[in-house]
């Protein structure tokens, strides 16, 4: 480290360290966290997360049928967070300088950054998430029949990962949409369900499955679930794939409220600062920039944040912004195939599976947050 540099942070900052508080640990919040750590000298970082643990989300439909794989995936905070100091709750709301945990602490803040995300449920441990993966393989060993509930990416990523690892498995989709993975385009929905019908998956559009179609445990466990229309289909078990809701709701009622848009979104700037709140941004899916959401994005929000608060805190106002990620959209079929939509094309094969199907961006992703492999 620079001698030089220090003495310009001690100048700069005296005794009193600044507070850099993130809230929400999934990828976008574990970057952030750990690029403040990293270029923010005498600052205390504090991150606030619901669980103990950063969890590659697009890595999950591999995990359900590879639990090992997991091991990779789900990394608790202090093993690639250094001096930040992890605590574990749930944020209910914040003011000016503090943000009030559910349990009534508070953590005091000079620049706060929102990354909450969409909700979480799930088991708050690395451990309770491994066991929880391996319970799921369980399941999907012991059906003859899956039942996929959303033909979104998630859904798709999950028929893709069955159906390669498993292929005796019988795989129905029902999908409330007209066409799969509606955010991409016409072409790459169009692949998707002809990948799909080669591999004789059963996909039903315009049919939704509520909690009221569910077989009860008056049904004795016939499998039966009874579609919007009344038809029904037959399934050892399912699988709810119908996508993410915005965690922005703990922000009502707060000093931030003006910020949310009308879907629940946080309104940033090009520099990721919220309209008219200097020490607050917002990072990763809450926020409402135009982009298509992609976890890999989150390093780019990070980095562009990290800057933003380092350069504030040391009195300068010449922020950076951030350039929204290109239109390229990738989904993956099992372990070496992919669907890819980029800005001169759309193709389903083995090129777009080299680059994500095979390790998910595991190794690139461990690399980033500072493992040696
Ligand atoms: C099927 C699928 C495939 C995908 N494929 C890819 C891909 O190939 N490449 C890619 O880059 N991206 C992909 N994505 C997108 C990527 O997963 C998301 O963009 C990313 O997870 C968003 O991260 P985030 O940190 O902003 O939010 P989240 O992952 O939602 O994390 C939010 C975090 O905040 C915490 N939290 C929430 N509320 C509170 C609170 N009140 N107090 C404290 N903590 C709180 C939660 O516990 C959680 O840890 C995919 C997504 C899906 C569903």
């Amino acid at each position: 480290m620079n001698i030089a540099g220090d003495i310009d942070n001690e100048l700069i900052y005296g005794d009193k360290k600044k507070r850099m508080v993130v809230v929400g640990g999934g990828i976008t919040g574990a970057y952030t966290a750990k690029a403040l750590e990293e270029q923010c000298l005498y600052t205390e970082v504090t991150l606030i997360d619901q669980k103990g643990y950063v969890e590659m989300p697009w890595t999950r439909r591999r995990c359900m049928v590879e639990p090992g794989f997991a091991e990779m995936c789900i990394l608790l905070h202090e093993e690639y967070l250094k001096s930040t100091k992890i605590v574990i709750g749930t944020a209910a709301s914040v003011t000016d300088g503090e943000v009030i945990l559910e349990n009534r602490e508070s953590v005091s803040y000079d620049y706060l950054v929102i990354a909450t995300g969409s909700t979480f449920e799930g088991p708050t441990t690395r451990e309770g998430r491994i066991q929880q993966y391996e319970a799921d393989c369980k399941t999907i060993r012991n059906a003859g029949t899956i039942l996929i509930i959303g033909g979104g990416p998630a859904g798709l990523e999950l028929a893709g990962e069955l159906s390669v690892d498993f292929p005796q498995k019988n795989l129905i989709i029902v999908h409330g949409g007209v066409r799969l993975i509606d955010f991409l385009g016409l072409k790459a929905s169009k692949k998707a369900l002809e990948w799909l019908n080669k591999r004789g998956v059963n996909v039903y559009f315009e049919e939704r499955i509520t909690e009221d179609g569910l077989p009860g445990p008056e049904d004795e466990g016939d499998g039966l679930y009874t579609m919007s229309s009344g038809k029904t289909v037959t399934a050892d078990c399912h699988f709810l794939c119908t996508g993410k809701k915005i965690n922005s709701s703990w922000l009502k009622g707060t000093a931030f409220e003006d910020s949310l848009d009308e879907r629940g979104f946080l309104k940033v700037d090009r520099s990721l600062m919220l309209e008219g709140h200097p020490n607050v941004f917002a990072v990763g899916y809450i926020t409402n920039m135009k982009e298509m959401r992609q976890g890999l994005l989150a390093q780019k929000h990070a980095e562009v944040v990290a800057e933003n608060i380092r350069k504030l805190s040391k009195g300068s106002n010449k922020i950076i912004t951030y350039k929204p990620g290109p239109p390229i959209g990738m989904v993956s079929l099992g372990r070496s195939l992919a669907i890819a939509q980029m800005p001169w094309g759309t193709m389903l094969g083995r090129l777009p599976g080299m680059l994500k199907s095979k390790d998910l961006y595991v190794g690139k992703t461990r690399k980033a947050l500072g493992f040696k492999s």
